[in-house]
């Protein structure tokens, strides 16, 4: 028998049963953030479940593809030991560690602190500082050479959180090489995806604007850059963006990151 509240796993889908006692029929259901609702009777058995979720299979899976060419899918994680961080492409486990002991990376794992996780807010706030502290390091390290290739100065860098914007530019009225601001989330993407964010903005010290004189200048540095945009395009809508969740979803690893 099905219970309220079960999530059934049936090939490649996760559905989150509900049950209702007034219901004769099983209904599918696509939910806003993707979540697949199976609703049930309570008489219902696995058996009459699971022949049912696989006659609409292709219904399920229409849907999901539909959502996600429109839709962001940014995850939520919790904050318990094993939930999957990423940095420069690479996966890295969290591991709660006693007290209050600033956030790092250490020995391939993502240490935070247990009196920070025992907050979702505090804890958010520590693994999006650590973020912007490492980002910030890595970028100052990656200008070049970025900028040479563009023939450009090195601009002042900050790393915070720039809304639905990956990375922005603003020139300097002085006559400085301005300021280079760049979204804590883009450390997650693979390393070619972030010195492409860096080049991008990199270009906008001597080019403003988007038209043809400005790919002519980012192509000469990336010629790959429409490809890379175009990945940034895909992959940045599967950045984790902070926010937090109680329980790890599907156990704690996110197949889609
Ligand atoms: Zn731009």
């Amino acid at each position: 028998m099905l219970t309220d509240g079960q999530q059934l796993r049936l090939g490649e889908f996760v559905l989150h049963v509900r049950v209702s006692a007034r219901r004769g029929r099983l209904a599918l259901a696509v939910e806003r953030d993707g979540t697949v609702v199976l609703r049930a009777p309570a008489s219902c058995d696995m058996k009459r479940a699971e022949v049912f979720v696989r006659a609409h299979a292709g219904w399920i899976a229409d849907k999901a593809r539909l959502r996600d060419r429109f839709r962001p899918a940014h995850p939520s994680r919790a904050l318990v030991d094993g939930t999957a961080f990423r940095y420069l492409g690479r996966e890295y486990r969290l591991l709660l560690v006693q007290g209050s002991e600033p956030t790092r990376l250490r020995a391939g794992r993502l240490r935070l602190g247990a009196t920070a996780a025992a907050n979702p807010a505090d804890g958010r706030k520590a693994i999006i500082d650590w973020y912007q502290r490492a980002g910030t390091n890595w970028a100052l390290g990656r200008f070049q050479p970025w900028a040479g290739r563009l023939e450009v100065r090195e601009p002042d860098v900050e790393v915070r959180d720039l809304g639905d914007r990956w990375g922005a530019y603003t020139p300097d009225a002085g006559g400085g090489s301005g300021r280079m601001t760049l979204h804590w989330a883009i450390f997650q993407l693979p390393i070619r995806l972030v010195d492409y964010v860096i080049a991008h903005e990199l270009a906008h010290v001597r080019i403003s604007g988007h038209g043809p004189d400005y790919w002519r200048l980012l192509r000469r540095a990336i010629p790959e850059c429409e490809r890379l945009k175009d990945e940034l395009d895909e992959m940045g809508r599967r950045v984790w963006l902070g926010e937090t969740a109680d329980i790890p979803p599907g156990g704690g690893s996110d197949p889609s990151a």
